[in-house]
């Protein structure tokens, strides 16, 4: 904790220091990193954050305790953690909902072991012909849930979504639904630019779009996406090599002022070079530089 204290205290001076228009020079940018040395990756791509899983992303393991949790709550990197894909707690499918939302506050208890951030968790789904409204429901009583006993250890970060007809987190009038149902918990926001975009929501005016329904934005996963507006697809591409203008991304980092996860391919020197592109556009160092041929 002192180092985390050390760390904010040397953000917030360099912030003061900072004049308005040089205020972004200082977000925070990284990239979703193989779980088992993320210091490591981090160095490897001149990472501020990272993100990774702490157990398989397909499957139902609770995650394990880390050697590395000291060194990670002391590293100067932000970390956030990635929930399994697996999660579902929106479903009406007790056999899917019920070790979800177990699998959910395990990863959200491990997370907090190594100075997690946020726990990014996808926003599910309820099967087809079922009523999206009890999925809305199940989520609020996760919360309700986790809250009994202190609440989630690690703040919990919905993400959107980028596929299904009856997703909770995909299209926004759902969003709206959903955080009705979670709002008064003081639930957390991950914006993905891949799955907006995919997911048929403009990224144009989308910080403001989502504020209006959430009041925040706790982290960006800033993505390309391999396919087209609105087709459901979840491809992540490295930006300004798909189909997103990647003047977009950057207006999206800078008008939500919040930390940044690239989860783009390339290993690591596909994403050292998309958080390099992102830094310099981002803090307006330098114009141009990786559009689209
Ligand atoms: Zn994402």
């Amino acid at each position: 904790m002192a180092a985390r204290f050390r760390h904010e205290v040397r953000q917030s001076a360099a912030m003061s220091r900072a004049t308005p228009g040089r205020r972004l020079a200082f977000m925070r940018i990284g990239a979703h990193v193989d779980s088992a040395d993320p210091l490591d990756e981090a160095t490897l791509r001149q990472a501020d954050t990272v993100q990774f899983f702490l157990a398989d992303p397909q499957g139902w393991k609770p995650p394990e305790p880390r050697a590395d949790a000291d060194r990670l709550r002391a590293a100067d990197v932000d970390v956030y953690i990635h929930a399994p894909y697996v999660i579902n707690v929106a479903t009406l499918n007790n056999r899917i909902r019920i070790p979800s939302r177990k699998l959910l506050i395990e990863h959200a208890n491990a997370a907090a072991t190594v100075g997690a951030r946020g726990l990014v968790v996808h926003g599910g789904h309820v099967n087809k012909g079922d009523d999206l409204a009890k999925g809305f429901d199940n989520w609020r009583k996760t919360f309700a849930y986790a809250a009994e006993s202190g609440g989630f250890a690690t703040p919990v970060l919905i993400e959107n979504t980028a596929g299904g007809d009856n997703a909770c987190a995909r299209r926004f009038d759902s969003l709206a639904r959903l955080w009705d149902a979670v709002g008064e918990y003081g639930v957390g926001f991950c914006l993905d630019t891949c799955h907006a975009h995919a997911g048929g929501e403009d990224l144009l005016d989308i910080v403001d779009r989502v504020k209006a329904i959430t009041g925040r934005i706790d982290l960006i996963h800033a993505n390309d996406s391999k396919d087209g507006f609105d087709s459901g697809r979840d491809r992540h591409d490295n930006l300004g090599q798909g189909n997103i203008d990647p003047d977009l991304v950057v207006a999206v980092i800078r008008a939500a002022g919040a930390p940044v996860v690239v989860e783009t391919p390339g290993g690591a020197a596909g994403q050292r070079a998309d958080i390099a592109y992102l830094r310099e556009r981002v803090s307006g160092e330098r114009v141009g530089g990786k559009g689209r041929a």
